[in-house]
């Protein structure tokens, strides 16, 4: 079981306006499975609907916005593991497609789950202002997503096999986005992507690599709400994160 991937060409014969985007300029798409019951219908898709989804910051019609979308559509019925079952509202990610930077935290928490969007509640709000402190981004013109699309059932930390389960979702984003920043919010979100089982601690402080991307590890926002000692290290985090952006912009 995997993932079936609605092309840019399918959108196309949706009415989605694909044909704006030059043939050369579109990258190969990904051949994936179904993990749709084939007796499950597509949900509605945003684009045919002529409606932008709410977690979309940007214009619907970049070749990015309409791969995620089309994404979107395509997973946010999985029920791969037993989450898919106890959730409200699936929560794929919020953001610029064309984002440069991307935040990936943990899972969605109670108001995450209840609106279908990651980080709206208390750490999400913070997690605004530190993006926003930095006076180089807007929170709409980053991509924000979680490791997990599905809520766990009282917050708990999301299993091994969850991580297992849904980190193709996640590297999907990555491969759409294409970002040139990756920051890391907190021990789930660094170690599904770096694959380890090194401690936030251990892993702050340097530049890690994920696909020829680089990739800085912080505090989640939940963590600074409960020890309001990790904030120093979170700002030295993001100046960090906003001077390797300068350095790549700058070459
Ligand atoms: S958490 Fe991920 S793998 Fe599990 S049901 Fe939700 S989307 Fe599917």
């Amino acid at each position: 079981m995997g993932i079936r991937y609605v092309s840019a060409a399918t959108l196309a014969e949706t009415g989605a306006p694909v044909d704006a985007v030059p043939e050369k300029s579109r990258p190969p798409l990904p051949v994936l499975e179904d993990v749709r019951p084939a007796s499950k219908p597509l949900v509605s898709s945003p684009i045919v609907d002529g409606a932008k989804p709410q977690w979309l910051t940007a214009s619907p019609d970049t070749l990015r916005a309409m791969e995620l979308l089309a994404f979107d559509r395509d997973i946010c019925e999985c029920q791969n593991c037993p989450l898919g079952k106890t959730r409200k509202n699936f929560v794929f990610g919020t953001g610029n497609p064309e984002a440069e930077i991307l935040f990936v935290g943990e899972a969605p928490g109670a108001d995450e789950d209840a609106q279908g969007l990651p980080f709206v509640g208390r750490a999400g709000q913070l997690l605004t202002k530190i993006i926003e402190s930095t006076k180089t981004w807007k929170r709409g013109d980053v991509f924000i997503c979680n490791v997990l699309k599905c809520r766990p059932p009282g917050n708990r930390t999301p299993l091994p096999e969850e991580v297992e389960q849904c980190r193709p979702y996640l590297e999907e984003q990555i491969n759409i986005i294409k970002p040139k920043l990756i920051m890391a919010l907190g021990a789930s979100a660094a170690q599904a992507l770096l694959k380890t089982k090194d401690s936030v601690g251990k892993l702050r402080n340097k530049w890690h690599d994920y696909a020829g991307i680089p990739l800085r590890v912080t505090y989640h926002p939940a963590a600074l709400l409960r020890f309001d000692g990790y904030k120093k290290d979170v700002w030295e985090d993001m100046k960090e994160l906003t001077a390797k952006y300068t350095d790549l912009k700058g070459k």
